[in-house]
Order: structure tokens, then C-alpha cells, then sequence
């Protein structure tokens, strides 16, 4: 009989197309309730999940005590206790690499649109309001030559350097180690975070989320910023203190934020909806059709080298392959 693979939602075909060996169960397109999810997951021996989807130990034990694998299609994979997981000897997979440039130009996208308020002129825009060219209308920071400071200089960091180059910034970046081939080929300099926030004029967050970066950004982090500073962030949520962000936006003690992501999606912070100096996107930093195809492929690539008791391309607890290969 063939295993039992549950995939959490709908996902493109790259990602299913290499499954046909196996009993496949897709469910449906929405996010799935934890009842549904727990009873789909009885008996299977591989799990593919999205970032909408807890993996704790909980979903693992109503899989059982066949279950090899949950390969996420995420590069974070803050949504799944990898601790859990490795103690019951299941091997835990991302993907990352395949959504580097695309994530990189959401962040650049949000950068720009924070900076020249598109979200308020394209409001003004379809309100009717807009009367006509103005001198003053809707002005913002400019762009080119700023300094960009970019908090989680890794794949996706680095990608954000890139644009940041085209457009004539001087980067400066926080990371826990030193990245000398990127400093040579973005001309960047590694500095404090408390340096970046204060002397920057564009931060960009690209760190993952985890107990030593969760609310890195908060109220006195915020205060140390330039005022006309603008804040993008594609991470996940939780790396910024959404609450504090919202107040400083509303006091202006920062020009503007971009934001991918929130502390708890769907949910966004009630203040932050009303307010003209922020723009918001649903979740969208891999969004591109050939990118999520890339992501699909990846983490079923990764399903099936465990499946076969091959070692995956992207174990991120190789610890536990001891049990589980
Ligand atoms: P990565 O290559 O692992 O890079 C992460 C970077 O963060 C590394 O440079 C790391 O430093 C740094 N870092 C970790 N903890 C830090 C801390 N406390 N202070 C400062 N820097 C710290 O990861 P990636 O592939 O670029 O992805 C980054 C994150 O982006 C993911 O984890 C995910 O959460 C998020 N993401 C979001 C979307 C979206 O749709 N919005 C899409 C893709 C990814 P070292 O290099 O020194 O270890």
C-alpha cells in the first residue's frame, strides 16, 4: 500500500506532480481548522505544510509514529517545533535559495512605495480627490544615494543589497557573523543594529524569527530613528513590535513603514489600518507564479529524498536523521 502523504493546502502542480507514488491528500485551498488537519494527518508518514499550518507536537502525534517528514514550503520555519519533531525522530525541511530575488523585490517594492506613498496616492487616486498636479503633492524621501540598513544580511539580505546597489545606496548591515564577499561586492559595511537605526535612512528587516530576534525592532529601537526614516519589513512579523511600530508611525517619529508581514496574520494591528504612512501587503514577499512553482518543487523534492531514506537538500534538523533515515 502506498504511504500516506497529506499536503496542508492547495499548491501548484510542481509540487504535486512528484508525489503520484504516494496516497496523496490535498485539502482545499483555505487555511484548514486544526480539526481537520489533526484527523488528515492520522496516518501519514509525510507531511507537506505552509506557513498557515502549526506543526507542533500535538499534529505530530495524531500523524503517529510513522510520520518521516514535514517539508515546509517556507524558508522560515518558525511555524514548526523543530525540537518536537527531532525527538520524535522527524526530519524537517525548507526551501531555501529559490525565493531570494523575488522576496528581495517585494522588500525593494515595499522600500519604494513606503518612500513615495503610492498606498496614499493611489488612494487619492480611485477616491476621486485628486484634483490635479501639485508642487507639494505627495512628496517623499528620495531614494538614490541613501544609506540602506539591512537587519539579517543572508540570502535575502543580500538580494536586497543588490537592488539597493542599482539605485546608488551605500549599504551597511547587521548580521551575527561577518560576510566579507558580500562586503566586497555591495561595497557594505557591517555595523551595530543600534548604528543602523540610528544613522540609516532605509532599514530593511531580513532576519528569521526566533527567541533571539523576536520584537528586535521595538519601541526604543523605533525611538532611536531618524524621522525620516523609512522601515520595511518581509521577515515575519513578530521580528518588529507592531503595537510600538504603529505608534510611532502615528507620531511620525518615523516618515513611513512597508510591511509584508504581521504578528498575527491574518489579523493586522487595528491602528496601523488607519493610518496613510504605511504600506501594507497581504503576505506576498515569494508571490511570483515562477517562484512558488520553484518552492513547490523544492519541498517535494525534499519529502521524497526522505521518503527514500535519501538524505534531502534541506534538512534544518539534521539531527534527527539519526531516526529517521
Ligand atoms: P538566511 O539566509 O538564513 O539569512 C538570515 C540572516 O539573519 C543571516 O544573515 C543571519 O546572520 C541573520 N540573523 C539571524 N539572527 C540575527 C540576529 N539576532 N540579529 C541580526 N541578524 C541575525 O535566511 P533568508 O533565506 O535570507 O530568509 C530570511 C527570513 O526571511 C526567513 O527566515 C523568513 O522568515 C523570511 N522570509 C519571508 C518571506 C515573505 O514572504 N515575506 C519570504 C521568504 C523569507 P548569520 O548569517 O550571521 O547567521
Amino acid at each position: 500500500m502506498a504511504a500516506k502523504v497529506l499536503v496542508t493546502r492547495e499548491i501548484p502542480t510542481a509540487g504535486t506532480d512528484p508525489l503520484k507514488d504516494y496516497d496523496v491528500t490535498v485539502l482545499g485551498d483555505g487555511v484548514p481548522d486544526r480539526e481537520t488537519l489533526l484527523e488528515a494527518a492520522s496516518g501519514a508518514s509525510a507531511i507537506l505544510s505552509t506557513v498557515t499550518e502549526t506543526m507542533d507536537a500535538g499534529l505530530m502525534d495524531a500523524a503517529g509514529s510513522g510520520l518521516k517528514v514535514i517539508a515546509n514550503l517556507a524558508v522560515g520555519y518558525d511555524n514548526v517545533d523543530v525540537d518536537a519533531a527531532t525527538e520524535r525522530g522527524v526530519v524537517v525541511t525548507n526551501t531555501p535559495g529559490v525565493l531570494d530575488e523575488t522576496t528581495a523585490d517585494t522588500a525593494f517594492m515595499l522600500l519604494l512605495a513606503a518612500a513615495r506613498r503610492l498606498g496614499e496616492a493611489e488612494r487619492l487616486v480611485r477616491s476621486g480627490g485628486w484634483e490635479a498636479w501639485g508642487p507639494m503633492q505627495l512628496t517623499g524621501p528620495e531614494v538614490s544615494g541613501k544609506k540602506l540598513g539591512i537587519v539579517g544580511f543572508g540570502r535575502i539580505g543580500q538580494a536586497m543589497g543588490r537592488r539597493a546597489r542599482g539605485f546608488g545606496m551605500r549599504i551597511f548591515y547587521d548580521a551575527r557573523s561577518r560576510k566579507p564577499e558580500a562586503e566586497r561586492e555591495l561595497d557594505a559595511r557591517r555595523m551595530s543594529l543600534e548604528e543602523i537605526l540610528s544613522t540609516c535612512d532605509f532599514v530593511s528587516v531580513h532576519t528569521p524569527l526566533t527567541d533571539g530576534t523576536h520584537h528586535l525592532i521595538g519601541a526604543a529601537e523605533l525611538a532611536t530613528m531618524k524621522p525620516e526614516a523609512v522601515l520595511v519589513n518581509t521577515s515575519r512579523g513578530p521580528v518588529v513590535d507592531e503595537a510600538a511600530l504603529a505608534g510611532a508611525l502615528l507620531e511620525k517619529r518615523i516618515f513611513a513603514a512597508g510591511l509584508d508581514v504581521y504578528e498575527e496574520e491574518p489579523k493586522v494591528h487595528p491602528k496601523l489600518l488607519e493610518l496613510e504612512n504605511v504600506v501594507l501587503a497581504p503576505h506576498i514577499g515569494s508571490a511570483s507564479i515562477e517562484t512558488r512553482g520553484a518552492m513547490a518543487a523544492l519541498a517535494a523534492e525534499n519529502l521524497v529524498a526522505v521518503m527514500r531514506g535519501e538524505e534531502p537538500p534541506n534538512a534544518v534538523n539534521s539531527d534527527a536523521h539519526g531516526d529517521a533515515l
